[in-house]
């Protein structure tokens, strides 16, 4: 590896009653969910941002604009994948992920492995190399009302 890069990804979705709660491709068990016009997987959206930018590339609105209608409803792991074909294509590869993710429900510590693994897997990363952390939003803002869910991420890219 001759070249390092790192990258920062934020991403925040409204939280509404009966949305599927995608967190890093890992559906988990919540009586909301985060709306939005693909799944709203925020973690994904901003893993695959720190991804883009880091290697210096378009950001995801501008991949995937939620203005297309063929985006709609669409599954984020595929966002994935096309950020990791891009990436490979210019000869990067994720060395390490860190991800916050701050939301009132649900609580994700009892999957947290699972949606290491689940982002692992997605970015091609070796699991030790992905970490995940949990927070709330201490009643403050959106997040602490529990009207919506942040997730921020860090890359390093290496090639
Ligand atoms: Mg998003």
């Amino acid at each position: 590896m001759s070249e390092l890069r790192i990258g920062l990804g934020i991403d925040l979705h409204r939280l509404a009653p009966g949305r599927a709660c995608m967190v890093g491709g890992i559906e988990v068990p919540s009586p909301v969910g985060p709306a939005g016009h693909s799944d709203g997987d925020a973690v994904l959206h901003a893993a695959c941002d720190a991804c883009l930018g880091a290697a210096g590339m378009e950001d995801l609105g501008t991949l995937f604009p939620d203005s297309d209608a063929a985006h709609a409803g669409r599954r984020s792991a595929d966002f994935c994948h096309e950020v990791r074909r891009r990436l490979e294509g210019a000869g990067w590869c994720v060395l390490s992920m860190d991800v916050v993710v701050e939301t009132e429900q649900p609580r994700l510590r009892a999957w947290r492995d699972t949606v290491r693994a689940s982002l692992a897997a997605l970015f091609g990363v070796d699991a030790g190399a992905v970490n995940l952390k949990g927070k709330s939003g201490e009643g403050m803002d959106a997040v602490g009302r529990g009207e919506a869910l942040r997730a921020t991420a860090v890359v390093l890219l290496g090639r």
